[in-house]
């Protein structure tokens, strides 16, 4: 199972945990920023990551894997890939629903982990969750690579994520950062 530590290798390695002071599209400042997507660019990392997640979960009997568009589709195939189980996706309709598409089904009976990234409110892993119950399916648990929720995600069904990191945000009127001198930055906005 991997470490913590390795962890934050791999992801100061793939950008994607930056520590500085930046302007977040809420219009908050943090000294942190998380983009977990890239590290899934890298297909040795996902492996690696999503390996250690169905670990987790290798005592529940599993027949399928399901994520949420867009967050939740690459880990949720590569778990079911670990798992040796189907993997598929939810999206949310023209209304906002989440929803099954593209002919996805699932059956009813069928035990279900559901993925995601990263979870911060759990909103959509809520949704999907609800989504999977419509279905028939049972909830096995939940996985996700980032604990963003500072330890209080509750889903009513067992709960495993890799790594928990608080990413602490500021009002831009009472940043330490801002009150230190430095400039906020946008994320992903480019050095030259
Ligand atoms: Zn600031």
């Amino acid at each position: 199972m991997i470490g913590r530590e390795d962890i934050l290798a791999i992801f100061a390695q793939t950008g994607v945990l930056l520590e500085g002071h930046f302007q977040l599209t809420s219009g908050k400042h943090s000294g942190r920023y998380l983009q977990c997507a890239r590290v899934f660019q890298y297909p040795e990392h996902a492996e690696t990551l999503c390996k250690s997640l169905a670990e987790r979960f290798a005592a529940e009997t599993t027949d399928l894997c399901i994520g949420p568009a867009l967050g939740g589709v690459i880990i949720a195939y590569e778990t079911a890939r670990n798992l040796g189980v189907r993997g598929l996706f939810a999206e949310r309709d023209k209304e906002g629903a989440m929803t099954l598409r593209r002919g996805f089904t699932i059956e009813r009976g069928e035990r279900v982990l559901v993925l995601e990234d990263v979870v911060t409110t759990g909103g959509s892993v809520r949704e999907v969750i609800e989504l999977v119950k419509e279905w028939g399916g049972d909830v096995v648990g939940v996985g996700t690579i980032v604990d963003r929720s500072g330890g209080t995600a509750d889903f009513g069904v067992p709960y495993a994520s890799l790594i928990q990191v608080d990413v602490e945000t500021y009002d831009p009127d009472d940043c330490p950062l801002c009150l230190a001198g430095s400039p906020a930055v946008k994320p992903g906005s480019r050095k030259s």
